[in-house]
C-alpha cells in the first residue's frame, strides 16, 4: 500500500461514521501525511470505490460522500445540516416492475431524507 493510500485509509477510519466528503477526507489525511494533495485523495478514493473498499454515496445537490462501511445498509440524509445517518439493516423492500428485459438490476440505493434532532429544534436555517 502506498503512503498516500495509507493516509486515506487512516482518514476514513478517523472519520468514523460521519460519511465524509473528499474534502474532509483530505483534511484528515493531511494529519497523517502533510504533503498529500487533494487530487491524490480524489484518485485514491475513486480507486477504492472501484475495488469495492469504499462506497460512494451520491447526494443530490451536494458533494459525493464516502463510507468505509461497505456492509449493506441504508442512509438517511438530514436536509437541514447534511449529516448522513446509517440505518443498520437495509430493510426497504422495493419491487420494481417494468424493467426492460435485457437490463440487469445491480442494486437499488435508497436515500431517505430526515430532519435530525438538532435541526428539528433549531430550524432549517442553522448551519
Ligand atoms: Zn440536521
Ligand atoms: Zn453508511
Amino acid at each position: 500500500m502506498t503512503a498516500q493510500k495509507m493516509a486515506v485509509v487512516n482518514a476514513l477510519r478517523d472519520a468514523g461514521r460521519t460519511h465524509p466528503t473528499a474534502e474532509t477526507v483530505y483534511a484528515l489525511a493531511k494529519r497523517h501525511l502533510p504533503t498529500i494533495a487533494l487530487g491524490t485523495v480524489y484518485r485514491n478514493l475513486s480507486k477504492m470505490v472501484e475495488s469495492g473498499e469504499v462506497v460512494r454515496i451520491l447526494v443530490p445537490d451536494g458533494a459525493d460522500r464516502f463510507d468505509a462501511d461497505i456492509s449493506d445498509h441504508m442512509h438517511i440524509l438530514c436536509i437541514g445540516c447534511g449529516k448522513i445517518y446509517d440505518i443498520e439493516e437495509n430493510n426497504v423492500k422495493v419491487e420494481i416492475s417494468n424493467v426492460p428485459e435485457d437490463v440487469q438490476l445491480i442494486r437499488f440505493d435508497v436515500m431517505a431524507k430526515c430532519l435530525c434532532a438538532d435541526c428539528k429544534q433549531h430550524g432549517l436555517n442553522k448551519k
